[in-house]
């Protein structure tokens, strides 16, 4: 089911659990701002999830709220993570789905990025 974006943020959420280490995950990458893991139910070869490390629902949430210092250390992580996964040459495609049109449904934002085969249609019919 998809999230309400509005609703507060839930220190409970699986997400949240990974960052804290109280679940595990398939760790890619890691730095002061971002963690990065693979996706437990991948749609493409590559599907790794990059979530900042502070308390943010959604992309709403984050792009309102977050000091400039968490966005730049955001956009650098997903950065950084496409480099090491060496997506940069063949491309890649990244997504955040916000909200219920958006189908977003853990409460903690997160930026998909999809590589590893050629994509083509930008979103389903
Ligand atoms: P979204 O619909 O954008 O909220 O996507 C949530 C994503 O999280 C889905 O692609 C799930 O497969 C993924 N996911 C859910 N639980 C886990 C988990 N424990 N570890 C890794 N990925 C997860």
């Amino acid at each position: 089911m998809p999230i309400d974006p509005r609703q507060p943020y839930d220190p409970a959420n699986i997400f949240a659990r990974i960052l804290r280490g109280e679940i595990p995950c398939k760790k890619v990458y890691e730095d002061e701002f971002v963690l990065a893991f693979h996706d437990i139910n991948p749609q493409a070869p590559v599907h790794v999830l990059v979530i900042p490390r502070g308390a943010y629902v959604s992309w709403d949430d984050f792009s309102a709220k977050a000091p400039a210092e968490e966005i730049a250390g955001f956009v650098r992580g997903v950065g950084a993570v496409t480099r090491q996964l060496e997506l940069d040459g063949p491309g890649y495609r990244l997504l955040v789905n916000m909200g219920g049109h958006g189908h977003q449904e853990v409460p903690h934002l997160h930026v998909h990025i999809f590589g590893g085969r050629q994509f083509t249609t930008m979103v389903p019919a």
